[in-house]
């Protein structure tokens, strides 16, 4: 029976490689007011724009942090109302109400924040470091003439952030000395909510609308939006599971592929994809997990004939357990994994949904 050989832990995950530093003045101490660019979906801000105002409450004790949703309609109105209680460090839920905002596509966003900007004045700007984010802070920051920091795993000073470089492999203590204001993104795995003080319900911060009046209509640009093309899916979001199961190359066809998802579902799992995987047409592409794809760290991950490429690993090392199922005994995934098992995916992924209790 092919689930009786596990190894058990073949290697524990190794730290990253060394730490290098570039410091130079510190900076004398000042106020601080956070502007969170936060994403917003079916009435709701997502997890992830909260693990940005966890971030923000870290870059001081008398932060003022400000969150900036932008859309229209009914969902935006309750995604603002969500926001103000979403957690409890936050001062003020900023509204732009104009469908120009509603696909999330860059050049609005960003004349948008740096709109915004030019009222609030605000020390720092902070995104979490998803497709959102990555789209929209670096053309914003250029506007605002400054050099973002981007996928900060930890803030150590309001001016000095650690982020992974060389695919994860080395951590980099950064020190930012541009003008105001200093803009992240921020890996939002990396700043888990104390659900706790998130519940507290004491927190009920005031809403109101952005003026764009003086938003010029050109700064809608060149990109259009086209359409949405998006699978209808009960399951939770790759970003933010508790559980992922992943397969690679090894699964060998998009058919085979549907095994996965059947373990996921039952698990209650999201599910993940190597590039390889993407690349072959098993699955799209928002399913990639890795470097280039999506960075997630649940409870579970599970690695299904996925040999462990160093930018696959980079988007899913901070997992709490990583089990790997692959043929190969010297599999480089199995150097990361707490439970590895040495055996054919197409004997152990029926034998697992057989086995496993209905949800
Ligand atoms: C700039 C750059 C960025 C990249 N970004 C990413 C990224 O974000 N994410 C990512 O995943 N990759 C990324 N890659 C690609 C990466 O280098 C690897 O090519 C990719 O991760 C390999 O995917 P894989 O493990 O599915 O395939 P392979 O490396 O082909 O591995 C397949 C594995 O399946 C095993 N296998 C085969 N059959 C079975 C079976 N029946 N049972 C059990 N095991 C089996 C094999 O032993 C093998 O280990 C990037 C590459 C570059 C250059």
């Amino acid at each position: 029976m092919a689930t009786r050989g596990l190894l058990g832990a073949i290697g524990r995950r190794a730290s990253p490689l060394s730490v290098c530093r570039y410091l130079s003045f510190t900076s004398a101490s000042r106020t601080i007011s956070t502007l969170v660019i936060a994403e917003h979906e079916g009435g709701s801000i997502k997890a992830s724009s909260v693990n940005a105002v966890e971030a923000a409450k870290l870059l001081g004790h008398d932060n003022s942090i400000s969150v900036l949703l932008a859309g229209s309609g009914q969902s935006l109105q309750e995604a603002a109302s969500t926001a103000s209680s979403c957690h409890p460090s936050i001062s003020q839920v900023l509204v732009a109400d104009s469908d120009r905002f509603t696909h999330s596509l860059a050049e609005p966003w960003a004349r948008l924040i740096q709109l915004v900007q030019q009222t609030g004045v605000y020390s720092h700007v902070v995104a979490a470091s998803g497709s959102f984010g990555k789209n929209i802070v670096p053309r914003a920051a250029a506007l605002l003439d400054v050099s973002p920091v981007t996928d900060v795993t930890e803030i150590s000073e309001p001016r000095q952030f650690v982020r992974p470089i060389y695919a994860g492999n080395a951590l980099c203590t950064v020190r930012y000395t541009g003008a105001d204001p200093c803009v992240l993104t921020i890996r939002s795995t990396s700043f888990p909510v104390d659900l706790q003080a998130a519940d507290s319900k004491s927190n009920e911060a005031p809403i109101s609308q952005v003026d764009l009046s003086t938003f010029e209509e050109e700064s809608i640009g060149k990109s259009r939006y086209v359409k949405l093309a998006s699978q209808d899916t009960e399951r939770p979001d790759l970003g933010n599971a508790r559980i992922v199961v992943t397969g690679g190359r090894g699964l060998k066809s998009s058919e085979n592929f549907k095994m996965i998802e059947k373990l996921a579902e039952k698990l209650g799992a999201a599910v993940g994809a190597t590039r390889a995987a993407v690349d072959s047409g098993f699955v799209p592409n928002d399913l990639q997990v890795g470097q280039t794809g999506k960075i997630v760290a649940p409870e579970l991950y599970m690695a299904f004939g996925v040999s462990g490429a160093i930018q696959h690993i980079a988007g899913m090392r901070d997992s709490k357990v990583i089990v790997a199922v692959n043929k190969d005994s010297d599999a480089p995934i199995f150097q990361v994994a707490d439970y590895g098992l040495v055996g054919d995916l197409f004997e152990v992924i029926p034998e697992l949904i057989e086995k496993l209790p209905e949800k």
